[in-house]
């Protein structure tokens, strides 16, 4: 065990194994160092397990688009809508959502795309070479996704997210009524227009996914410590992690604690808007519908995917912090649209789970080391996207620990100052 007072530990302490810190283990190990990874649950067990699965590498449209203002409010408190707040959390969240609509200018937007485009243009290619070498290249599927719309109006809203995805290289193909039949039979005549995306894959089950890169690391001599980190201490000698069970010594630290980093960060004096935008998932184990595809009810902003586990239904964005329980009837929501979407299917008896997407406001993850604390690097925040950033995260994190001066001027749209 790492845990000891000698500081000659491990080279580099990974606190989180979620997909972020593991695809950072991944990358970290390739530069040769040696890494224990910090986590009190089982590896991707938290937000990485439940997501929808799709490795979006041309999703660079960031979540507050021109016009924002506009929509979000009415958006907001409605509790049935995509995006919700309760009203008891609103003024702790007020700060978040004015950084949220500072961030979406035009020029903001563009700049956020570039650096998104940056570091997810090539997911697809690294996700797959990590499979791999991993031993699961069978868990990422070629099959490409779906997006839809009940009519042109709808699709219509999406425009400048779609024009700036299309700008940024997405191939999207504008589909009707029958490509829609034919592609997945089982989708509801409501949905008359959209978007096939051939080159998005998926992955089929991210939590086994998380567990097969668990097992790989483990194979090449990273240690996974069952630990909650309390708090974190520097001395001339390096960076010294407080457990509940223990204290660990280190020369480097990455923070990859997903929504929970901030909560980490505050007693150093570094202070970081990241929100929980808490999403949902329900699962249909025995569902007799199967899609080839991941579908999109884009209209509703719900992913529906086959997972080798059943049929999984995912979606929303709800505020209201890391400790409230998980809302029942928003889960159940998530029922009413996969019927929408999937007239055949039996929606009783779904299995509910729901999850904590990191947020920052500019839809931007935060990569690198903290000003003033040298030898501690962040990787937390990627929202709606850590699944397909994760590898892009890793490998640029890598680089810049490994003194990479590219590396170094390819992560400052990720610094922690911009805050
Ligand atoms: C409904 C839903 C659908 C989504 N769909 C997609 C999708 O299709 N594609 C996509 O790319 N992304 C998707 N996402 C987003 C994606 O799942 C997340 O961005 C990603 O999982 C975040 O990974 P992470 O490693 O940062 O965080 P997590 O997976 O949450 O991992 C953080 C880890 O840190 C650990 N930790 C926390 N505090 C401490 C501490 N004090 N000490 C030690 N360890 C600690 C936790 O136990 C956890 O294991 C979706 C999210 C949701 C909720």
């Amino acid at each position: 065990m790492p845990n000891t007072q000698d500081h000659s530990g491990p080279e580099v302490i990974i606190i989180g194994a979620g997909i972020v810190g593991l695809c950072t283990a991944y990358q970290l190990l390739e530069t040769g160092k040696r890494v224990t990874i910090v986590d009190p649950s089982q590896p991707g067990a938290e937000c990485s397990s439940g997501n929808a699965g799709s490795l979006a590498s041309g999703a660079v449209a960031p979540l507050a688009m021109p016009g924002v203002l506009k929509q979000a409010p009415g958006m907001l408190l409605d509790p049935t809508g995509p995006l919700y707040v309760p009203l008891s959390y609103l003024l702790h969240v007020a700060p978040w959502m004015a950084r949220f609509v500072a961030a979406s200018s035009p020029a903001r937007v563009a700049e956020i795309a570039l650096a998104l485009h940056a570091l997810i243009g090539d997911a697809v290619q690294l996700h797959k070479a990590m499979a791999t070498q991993v031993g699961c290249r069978e868990l990422i599927a070629d099959s490409g996704q779906l997006h839809l719309y009940p009519d042109q109006s709808s699709l219509e809203k999406d425009n400048a997210g779609w024009a700036l995805k299309q700008q940024h290289g997405l191939n999207a193909q504008r589909i009707g009524r029958a490509d829609i039949h034919a592609l997945e039979p089982a989708v509801s005549d409501h949905y008359q227009v959209g978007y096939h995306l051939p080159d998005q894959p998926w992955v089929k089950e991210p939590q086994l996914y998380a567990s097969s890169i668990a097992e790989y690391l483990k194979g090449r001599g990273v240690q996974f410590v069952r630990d909650r980190v309390r708090g974190l201490s520097k001395d001339s000698r390096g960076w010294s992690l407080q457990g509940q069970f223990d204290e660990y010594c280190t020369a480097q630290v990455v923070l990859a604690a997903g929504a929970w980093s901030a909560q980490l960060l505050r007693p150093l004096g570094v202070k970081v808007p990241l929100e929980t935008q808490r999403g949902y998932h329900l699962r249909f184990a025995k569902s007799e519908v199967a899609l080839e595809r991941i579908v999109v009810l884009a209209d509703r902003k719900v992913f529906i995917t086959s997972m080798q586990s059943g049929l999984r239904v995912a979606g929303t964005v709800e505020f209201g912090g890391l400790e409230r329980p998980p809302s029942h009837p928003r889960a159940a929501l998530l029922a009413d649209h996969a019927k929408a979407g999937l007239p055949d299917l039996d929606v009783s008896n779904p299995v509910e789970w729901m999850g904590h997407r990191p947020c920052l406001p500019d839809s931007l993850p935060v990569i690198g080391e903290v000003p003033q604390q040298p030898g501690l690097w962040c990787a937390f925040g990627h929202g709606h996207l850590g699944l397909t950033g994760s590898a892009g995260t890793g490998r640029l994190l890598a680089q810049a620990m490994s003194g990479s001066a590219l590396a170094q001027k390819a992560i400052t749209p990720f610094s922690i100052n911009r805050f």
